[in-house]
């Protein structure tokens, strides 16, 4: 784990602060973001300091810098199992979404249901929203989930099968990134919405780097989005896998760059850094199971009344603290040096989180639920001092809260 900086009042005094080094804080928000591995950051500054041509550029250094994009989206293609004419490079996750839903519906008019699910990411609900405020002929139909977080995919087959030849795209999450839930019926899905005509995409954002992609391409898949950041690659690229021959319109016009699909001068640092993350040995789960087990078995133990909220992908859990709220418990966890988070940056303040009131988690929970996420540097050592560190924090604010939620 990279050391991170401690800020104003984390250094604070506590009696069992010998157990803990200060300086050396527990990162459990890995599905907010990961820091960035070595090789990723050697590549960059390579390719800040020598390969800083424009790859437009029709002299030696831009051929340079042309040949370092098209390498890296060949080890990407790689890691996705994918051709890497299928690659287009974006700003991020959230660009990578919108691309694909704008070109959905650029190439595929008038075709306007859209079937995504209620616990999807802001990007693709707040987009879809937007489609249709522009346009009420689009129609968006919204797969309600079990208590796990689970769709059903007879709602999916009842949505799509009312009128085939309307139907433009459904988008799901591989993984979700509030509770870990996991869609094992996606194939499923797939296969149906081919059946009914509809193209599909998948936001692979949080499984990427934990679980193989390749069998959602393989499963015919039209759009898949990554966001590099999550895996320990850098912040400012996306990837948008498009499947070969797909018609596509872009989202960002201007030059010529990316054969035409996304204009503006390409980031070369972000590109070849992701590549040499994508080079590297990426499915983590089974490193990481084990630590998900002992944190659970733990936690339990220490505080009997939490509930874990959904979730089966090993290192993303999801736990519920009765009658505490999460705001108060995240900051009490960062003062004591474990910095873990709500799992959205959409539930601010009083708004629960649309995954878990989707999921009806009890009333009791809904505010004071908070997720911890792992990366494969995750240790059992930072595990067993978390388990501490949130015991006591629960402890404190719990006697802060009677007042408020009794006892
Ligand atoms: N989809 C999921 C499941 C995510 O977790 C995120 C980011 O948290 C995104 C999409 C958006 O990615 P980005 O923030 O990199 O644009």
């Amino acid at each position: 784990m990279k050391k991170l900086p401690i800020i104003n009042n984390q250094a604070i005094e506590f009696e069992f602060e010998s157990l803990f080094d200060k300086f050396a804080p527990i990162y459990f928000d890995n599905n907010s973001t990961t820091f960035c591995d070595d090789d990723c950051i050697t590549a960059m500054l390579k390719a800040m300091e020598i390969n800083y041509a424009n790859p437009s550029g029709k002299h030696s250094a831009g051929n340079l810098a042309k040949n370092g994009i098209e390498s890296a989206r060949n080890d990407i293609a790689k890691f996705i199992g994918c051709n890497s004419s299928e690659i287009l490079f974006t700003s991020g996750g959230t660009e990578s979404i919108i691309t694909a839903i704008n070109s959905a519906i650029k190439t595929h008019y008038p075709r306007q249901h859209f079937v995504t699910c209620v616990t999807e990411h802001k990007a693709v609900l707040n987009k879809l929203e937007d489609v249709k405020k522009e346009n009420d002929k689009y129609q968006i139909s919204y797969l309600k989930v079990d208590k796990n977080g689970y769709f059903d995919l007879k709602q999916l087959d009842e949505f799509l099968s009312k009128n085939p030849h309307t139907n433009l795209l459904v988008s799901l999450m591989a993984a979700n990134n509030e509770t870990g839930t996991i869609h094992h019926n996606i194939f499923d899905a797939i296969k149906l919405a081919h059946m009914y005509e509809s193209l599909i995409h998948i936001d692979a954002v949080q499984i990427a780097g934990k679980i193989p992609i390749k069998p959602y391409i393989d499963a015919g898949v039209e759009f898949l989005t990554i966001a590099p950041h999550k895996l320990h690659g850098p912040k400012g690229i996306g990837i948008l896998y498009i499947k070969n021959n797909m018609p596509f319109y872009p989202t960002i016009v201007g030059g010529s760059q990316e054969s035409n699909r996304r204009g503006g001068t390409e980031n070369v640092p972000s590109i070849v850094g992701f590549a040499a993350v994508a080079k590297k040995e990426l499915t983590y789960l089974n490193i990481v199971s084990p630590l998900h087990r002992l944190f659970i078995k733990l936690l339990s133990e220490k505080i009997p009344s939490c509930i874990i909220n959904g979730g089966d992908m090993p290192g993303t859990i999801n736990v519920g603290f009765r009658y505490v709220h999460r705001d108060a418990m995240i900051t009490k966890l960062s003062e004591y040096g474990l910095y873990a988070s709500i799992g959205s940056a959409c539930s601010k303040g009083i708004t629960p989180s649309h995954v878990l009131e989707a999921m009806n988690v009890p009333p009791d929970y809904l505010h004071g639920s908070i997720r911890f996420s792992f990366s494969k540097y995750t240790t059992e050592n930072e595990i067993i001092k978390a388990i501490k560190i949130i015991d006591r924090s629960y402890s404190e604010i719990r006697i802060l809260s009677v007042g408020i939620f009794g006892n």
